[in-house]
């Protein structure tokens, strides 16, 4: 089944676009010219059963094909509707191909590199016509590029994603629920909720990338990881077109990891992310790089939100490079989490080893640590190289292509195999390797 399917009741004017098998929205007639619109999830059994019977087509329900369904529609004006970023009922579709489009300036790594096409999509009616469309080329979605690394050039589709606008779809006072588009650049979004007085997210202020990309890694820094403000996300099926919701539960959070790296890998395109946002969030200052900048600018006592993002926001700044002057894609690789017998044996050789604990009683490596130790930090080779303040970090210098930063990636991940016994993964999506 492809969707969106369009239906609508006999006798009633009523209008329904089924968007997958757990989502339909709904246009209820308000007097004689004008629509109310209503958002319908199938969180339980009978609306499940509704939206299965919707499908159906059975009477009562006739199925509309999308230009009867867009007489239908114009018929009337809508006066009121839940709407969210990208959510935009009947919007024509603007997006086009663009064929062999240089992809290395859309991502902080800069290595050369082309799709055969490439389309912004800023709608879910957009997304879908990318996902339909020259159906039979691959397709790879990318959001502000700041985790990947091309390899080679991208013989397929393109879908680079700018679906934007923040939407705040519930406030009790002090908790906020916002929806939040998967274009949106991450720290922009950060600031605006910092501005709102919307807190929570400080912790993650100046990490790049797109909203959209956030939960796939689920990303973290600082003692906060984003699943900690996470309500739920939509997401658009490749192959189907549903959208369905994903709560936390199913997205399945772990370290740098998410359902959508294991069992749902390429399967989804995320359209918009929701969070639970508190205005009397707590502050998270116990990470102790946080708390000796927060003392150096005597804000140590009576600290606010904001200041905790300027604190965070001035430590990256100080051990990070920076993506537009010089190459890189952040953390290289994952730090490693071991057994506890792994470790200790690690810990026998070297008692100084930088380790946190992880749960189910494993430990986790500092993977800088080790690949410093092993003598890497500042290593320079031709046009890429590792950072000279933080080890984890592989830049490219200038022109550097993807099969010169993976060959020097491999041989950091042998010697630290060699001389430690672990091995390490890369954190960051290898494209076309
Ligand atoms: C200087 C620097 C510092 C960094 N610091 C951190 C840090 O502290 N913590 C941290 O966790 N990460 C960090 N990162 C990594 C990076 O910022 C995050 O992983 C970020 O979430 C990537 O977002 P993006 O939009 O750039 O994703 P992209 O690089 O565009 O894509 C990453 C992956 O997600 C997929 N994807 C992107 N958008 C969507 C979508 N809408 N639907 C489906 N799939 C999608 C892509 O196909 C790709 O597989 C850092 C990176 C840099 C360059």
């Amino acid at each position: 089944m492809d969707y969106p399917q369009f239906r609508k009741l006999e006798g009633a004017p009523n209008l329904y676009a089924i968007e997958g098998p757990k989502h339909v929205t709904e246009w209820q007639p308000l007097g004689t010219g004008k629509w109310v619109v209503h958002q319908h999830y199938a969180s339980d059994y009978p609306r499940y059963q509704w939206v299965t019977e919707l499908l159906q087509g059975d009477e009562p329900v006739c199925t509309l094909t999308v230009e009867g369904w867009h007489r239908l529609l114009n018929e009337r004006e809508v006066v009121s509707e839940e709407t969210a970023p990208g959510r935009i009922p009947g919007a024509p579709v603007q997006a086009s191909w663009k064929d062999e489009a240089a992809v290395g300036p859309l991502t902080t790594f800069g290595a050369t590199a082309h799709a055969h096409c490439l389309a912004e999509v800023a709608t879910d009616a957009e997304v879908r016509w990318a996902l339909q469309d020259r159906a039979a080329l691959p397709l790879m979605v990318l959001g502000g590029g700041s985790n990947v690394l091309m390899h080679r050039d991208w013989k397929g589709r393109m879908l680079h994603m700018n679906i934007r606008g923040v939407q705040k779809i519930a406030d009790d006072g002090n908790a906020i629920e916002v929806v939040v588009g998967a274009g949106d650049s991450w720290h922009d979004w950060v600031m605006h909720a910092l501005d709102e007085g919307w807190n929570g997210l400080e912790n993650l202020a100046l990490i790049p990338g797109s909203v959209g990309a956030s939960p796939m890694q689920n990303i973290g820094a600082y003692g906060v990881e984003v699943k900690d403000r996470f309500a739920w996300l939509e997401a658009i099926h490749r192959e189907t077109g549903a959208l369905e919701r994903f709560d936390a539960e199913r997205c399945a959070f772990g370290y740098r990891d998410s359902v959508f790296k294991q069992a749902e890998k390429d399967k989804w395109v995320i359209v918009r992310v929701a969070f639970r946002l508190d205005r009397s969030a707590p502050l998270n200052t116990q990470y102790g790089a946080i708390q000796t900048e927060l003392e150096s600018r005597g804000w140590d006592r009576g600290t606010t939100h904001r200041q905790v993002a300027e604190a965070v926001m001035a430590i990256r700044q100080s051990k990070l490079p920076d993506p537009s002057e010089v190459g890189n894609a952040g953390s290289f690789f994952k730090n490693p989490v071991v057994s506890q017998a792994v470790f200790e044996r690690i810990q026998s050789d070297h008692p100084e080893v930088a380790h946190y604990p992880a749960p189910g009683g494993k430990v986790k490596l500092a993977a800088g640590w080790l690949i410093d130790r092993a003598g890497w930090k500042g290593y320079r080779r031709g046009t890429c190289g590792v950072h000279d303040r933080q080890a984890l970090v592989l830049v490219n210098y200038g022109g550097a292509t993807g099969a010169e930063v993976w060959a020097l990636a491999l041989d950091i991940m042998e010697d630290v195999e060699a001389k430690y016994g672990v091995r390490l993964e890369p954190e960051v999506n290898q494209v076309g390797l």
